[in-house]
């Protein structure tokens, strides 16, 4: 390492710790990664042109392969060899872990949708949850950076919950399919706006990276850099500056201080030859994903910082948040017997609802204090092994039957804004070690009323809007059973947030770490709420905007 002398450790590749290395090296600044995971070049390695005809059991999803055979996640999912976690007594959560370089940005569904300023002042209006430390017109000229970098296909609707981007900034999206307008048309007679989705998805080219051809399954990842991954865009960005260098199957175990207990770097376990390698840092930037960065924090523990390094105010590993999930889906008669024709687009849904609600519950007319959006299914996708369906027979009269009821289901996939409570947290388990002898998160979880009364909502709403469209629903599932497990739809935020005084939050407005000024953080964990919107357009203009204000403290000398 003598060659390269860096001024800033990163941890983690994914959003969080690609965007950080991009906007300090592209600053000028030497930034040394560490990533848990093994190399990974989509270039090479993504199978996006393999169709589930060709894949074992038609591609169906096995535990080693949660998302489908072809699914781009290399060593990780739910579980990951060797690295274990333990859920408390009386708790069900998930936690999805991507062990490769670009972490879950390899395969993530892509959705990116900007936070308002109702959703980063939530407490200040219903006194529920936890006030971001900064306004929207704070941070808005940092989302139009972040969205014209990442490639962020949508419009500009003027809706109260989608705040515009400048002029020129999105990329056109894609055009509506047959279901979705379907949908849309249902929805507005409830008074219900259904409008384009925003992805990270370029519909035109942008620097050296391809425009989606509308072909091939996003989540197998994408070779041609359409679908915004940060093995395609950020971290070869950021390479070819030459300040950049990564070490991959670095694990980081714990972040070093002195006597004094400042922070001095890191100890990290090289998994090739599995020794613990240390090396020191001026400044160490946490990224390793929001559950990952507390265990980190949590285990660095020592005589100057007894429960955890920076964690004077005790809320490391605190105000875990998920978003709410639940679906439903229907078969819409007047979508059976269509004319094939391809309908595949960017893969994900062109339109979705977003959250109609604020001036209800303004008015106190709802009873659950927060929003939620649809993200809507519907389409010819490529057949898998369920293209039946629950349909039951024999011969010529099933295969009919089949072919009728292809395309002809739509699907509601309600995202949800969770409060923090004191029953979600992790802490780290006094018992269980991975391989390497580090200790391993405990997940407490446990969801409110306010989250279980807004999937009420929302499963009533889209039983609504079926039927509009000429589809039975039968009876719905109670809420407690119709909400998906924490973590299970993949946004884990909070456990390091961000906030205005160090006795309540982890972290300054800049990710910096109250107790420790050359230690930040710059991934989910700095939330201070988790609005219904997909966390990662708000995690990689966090990065951006904090790793620009860390260039700007080691340019003036401060750090
Ligand atoms: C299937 C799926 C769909 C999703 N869809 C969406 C979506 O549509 N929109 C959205 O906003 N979000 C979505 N997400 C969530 C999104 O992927 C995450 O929010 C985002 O990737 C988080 O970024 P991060 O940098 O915090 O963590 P990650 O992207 O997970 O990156 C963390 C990196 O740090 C590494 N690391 C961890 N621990 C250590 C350690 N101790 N030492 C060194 N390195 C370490 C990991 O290996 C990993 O590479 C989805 C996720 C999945 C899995
Ligand atoms: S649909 Fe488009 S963005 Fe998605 S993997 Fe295929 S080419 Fe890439």
């Amino acid at each position: 390492m003598n060659d390269f002398a860096h001024d800033v450790l990163v941890v983690g590749s994914g959003a969080g710790g690609a965007m950080a290395a991009y906007e300090l090296t592209r600053q000028g600044h030497k930034v040394l990664l560490l990533e848990a995971g093994r190399n990974y070049d989509p270039r090479t390695e993504t199978p996006m042109f393999r169709p589930n005809s060709i894949a074992p059991l038609m591609g169906t999803p096995t535990p080693d392969k949660e998302f489908g055979f072809y699914d781009s996640t290399v060593d990780g999912g739910w579980q990951v060899p060797d690295e274990p976690y333990t859920t408390a007594e009386g708790s069900e959560f998930l936690w999805w872990r991507a062990r490769m370089l670009g972490g879950r940005t390899n395969h993530w569904g892509r959705y990116s949708l900007r936070f308002s300023e109702h959703d980063f002042k939530g407490k200040s209006r219903d006194g529920l949850g936890a006030d971001w430390p900064f306004n929207y017109d704070d941070i808005a000229p940092w989302y139009d950076k972040t969205e014209a970098l990442v490639g962020v296909c949508g419009t500009n609707t003027g809706l109260d919950d989608m705040p515009p981007s400048s002029e020129g900034v999105l990329q056109p999206p894609p055009l509506p399919r047959v279901p979705e307008l379907l949908i849309a048309a249902a929805a507005k007679k409830h008074g219900i706006t259904a409008v384009p989705m925003h992805r990270a998805v370029l519909t035109k080219p942008l620097d050296d990276r391809a425009a989606c051809f509308y072909a091939t399954p996003c989540g197998y990842g994408c070779s041609i850099g359409a679908a915004f991954q940060t093995t395609t865009s950020l971290l070869p960005m950021a390479q070819a500056t030459g300040n950049l260098r990564i070490i991959t199957n670095a694990m980081v175990k714990i972040v070093t201080t002195d006597a004094q207990g400042n922070v001095t770097g890191i100890s990290y376990i090289d998994k090739k030859t599995c020794t613990e390698q240390q090396i020191g840092a001026k400044v160490v930037v946490l990224a390793a994903s929001a559950c990952e960065s507390a265990r980190i924090l949590l285990n660095s523990k020592n005589a100057s910082h007894p429960n955890g390094l920076a964690n004077s105010s005790g809320q490391v590993g605190r105000n875990l948040m998920d978003s709410t999930g639940a679906g439903l889906s229907a078969l819409v008669p007047a979508l059976m017997d269509r004319p094939r024709y391809n309908e595949d687009g960017h893969t994900a849904n062109h339109l979705f609802i977003p959250w109609w609600g604020h001036e209800a519950q303004a008015n106190k007319e709802l009873d659950f204090p927060r929003g939620y959006h649809f993200e809507l299914g519907g389409r010819f996708s490529e057949p898998g092994a369920y293209v039946s369906g629950d349909l039951q027979g024999y011969g010529t009269a099933l295969k009919q039957q089949v072919r009728a009821h292809y395309g002809a289901y739509v699907s509601f996939a309600l995202r949800g804004e969770m409060l923090p409570n004191e029953h979600c947290y992790m802490d780290i388990d006094p018992q269980v070690t991975d391989k390497w002898g580090i200790p391993v998160p405990r997940f407490h979880w446990q969801w409110s009323e306010h989250e279980l009364k807004q999937v009420e909502h929302g499963l009533k709403t889209a039983k609504a809007i079926l039927e509009t469209m000429g589809a039975t629903v039968g009876e719905l599932p109670a809420a407690k059973d119709a909400i998906k497990k924490g973590g299970e739809i993949i946004h884990e935020v909070g456990t390091t947030r961000m906030g205005s005084s160090s006795k309540d939050s982890v972290t300054n407005q800049w990710g910096q770490t109250w107790d420790c000024p050359n230690l930040f953080v710059m991934d989910g964990g700095v939330f201070a709420s988790n609005p219904h919107k997909n966390c990662t357009l708000t995690i990689m203009t966090l990065a951006m905007r904090n790793s620009a204000w860390l260039a700007a403290q080691l340019e003036a000398g401060k750090l």
